[in-house]
């Protein structure tokens, strides 16, 4: 054994560690809010269980599955756009688009709402949609919409309108080359400790009185600034 080598024994054992999750790239972020800052929308029991459990599960099994791959040092985006349409990885695709929505999903809710949408976020919404009111219907009927588990999304496309999407199970518009500006988690972990199959109450309620608006603004603010920083580098050339 060479002088720095590590004993084998201790190798195993922490090469264990990682394939159990509990070490690896990725990190479970806390919750922005307190455990029970979404009463009574979302009861301190179901958040418990879905970031604690649901949430905390995605990120522990995309961590042992990437340790000691070509993906383990790669952004979580970078792992899902690697992986989308590899049907060989569709495991390590499947949890680390999990682990990206949850903590996507987190960030689109605020105890007690966010208020109005900003001025720029609340102009593009009216040239799309026509107003906030019909932007919410659509979104709430998008979510209760979604066959089996998946997400309900308010993204901006390629051209720079916004549009309401259902996504199955993992999906996200990560892989649709589209920005997310807003998500709704509709996988029955998500709300049947407190409403049993009464999806459209969960949905109802969630954008009614959660939405963080302030949220989705920035994520357009950081698209545009992007597609800025992007045409500057074609127009010079670089
Ligand atoms: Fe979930």
């Amino acid at each position: 054994m060479r002088p720095n080598e590590e004993p084998r024994a201790e190798r195993q054992s922490s090469r264990r560690k990682d394939r159990s999750g509990e070490s690896g790239p990725h990190k479970l972020a806390p919750l922005p809010f307190e455990e029970d800052g979404l009463e009574p929308v979302i009861s301190r029991r179901t958040l418990a269980f879905h970031h604690g459990r649901h949430h905390k599960a995605y990120v522990e099994k995309l961590n042992a599955a990437v340790v000691g791959t070509d993906l383990e040092d790669l952004r979580l985006d970078e792992v899902i756009l690697r992986t989308v349409d590899d049907p060989a990885r569709s495991k390590i695709y499947n949890n680390a688009a999990q682990a990206w929505n949850h903590d996507f999903f987190w960030q689109s809710l605020k105890p007690g709402g966010g208020g109005s949408p900003p001025a720029e976020l609340r102009k593009r919404i009216d040239a799309s949609f026509g107003s906030l009111d019909e932007m919410e219907k659509r979104f709430a009927e998008a979510a209760i919409a979604v066959f089996g588990s998946g997400w309900a999304w308010l993204v901006s496309d390629d051209e720079q309108r916004l549009r309401v999407l259902e996504t199955g199970n993992g999906d996200n518009p990560l892989v649709l080359g589209m920005t997310a500006l807003l998500t709704v988690d509709v996988w029955e972990h998500a709300y049947y400790l407190d409403y049993q199959n009464r999806r459209e109450d969960y949905v109802h309620n969630l954008i009614g009185e959660l939405i963080n608006y302030e949220f989705a603004a920035q994520n357009l603010r950081r698209a545009g600034s992007e597609r800025g920083a992007s045409s500057g580098r074609r127009e010079s050339g670089s």
